[in-house]
């Protein structure tokens, strides 16, 4: 059975859009029709959903705080408007419609404000404790810190329950986890590193980029992303 997924991307220069090949190469298995998402309206957000049988929400740049009713903080680096009111209203329906979600840094964060739960603007100037490394400097492949997993967890059934270590790019973060999901892991500073859905529908956000790992974890992720995405194809109403 085939599914379709779509990827979203970002408009990074006038006139272009782009997302990570990884991204696209991480979930090119034979039975995957991946997608690539431009930045249209919220109308066409939804129509996406509807038509797509997962959705991955990709990392990338600064979130508008005007998602979550906040002002800029002097911190706050560049946005792409369109790019995140697209991602909201694709996150929203798909959180709305029970589809699979697999949402990566960045995208993390557009799930967590998408379900009602906001985000740290720049956490090396609001966050209350002292920070690990979050932005770090080896390559984008090694898992620099370590991660404590809730064992109540799609990641700790991934891991069996094993500790693991992920690769970090962020001065943002999920603060206020929202209603539906649960944290399910966290740095040893208490970051928050994933969110997933508490009543069993796939929808989960990582801090880190598995797209960028090579890992038997990070490759288990993403076919656990898929496997979710064809269950629900057989278990949707046929349209
Ligand atoms: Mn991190």
């Amino acid at each position: 059975m085939t599914v379709k997924i779509g990827i979203s991307s970002s408009i990074v220069e006038e006139g272009r859009l782009s997302t990570a090949l990884d991204n696209v190469f991480a979930l090119n298995e034979m039975n995957v029709l991946p997608f690539v998402l431009p930045n249209l309206s919220q109308a066409k957000a939804r129509d996406y959903v509807e038509e797509l049988d997962g959705i991955l929400l990709t990392g990338g740049g600064d979130i508008n705080p005007a998602l979550f009713h906040e002002e800029p903080h002097p911190a706050l680096g560049s946005i792409t408007p369109e790019r995140d009111w697209f991602e909201l209203a694709l996150a929203q329906a798909a959180i709305a419609r029970n589809r699979p979600v697999l949402a990566i840094c960045r995208g993390m964060q557009i799930l967590a404000i998408a379900g009602g739960g906001d985000m740290y603007q720049d956490l090396s100037s609001q966050y209350e404790k002292p920070l690990i490394q979050h932005r770090q400097i080896a390559p984008r492949y090694y898992g620099s810190h370590r991660l404590i997993l809730n064992q109540q967890s799609l990641l700790a059934s991934l891991t069996k329950g094993k500790e693991m270590m992920v690769n970090s790019y962020h001065h943002q973060a999920v603060r206020e986890v929202p209603n539906l999901f649960q944290a399910t892991a966290w740095t040893s500073d208490g970051v928050i590193e994933a969110i997933e859905r508490q009543d069993g529908v796939f929808q989960i956000g990582v801090q880190w980029h598995p797209e960028h790992m090579n890992d038997s974890i990070s490759s288990a992720l993403f076919s656990a992303f898929v496997e979710a995405c064809k269950s629900s194809k057989r278990t949707s109403p046929a349209s």
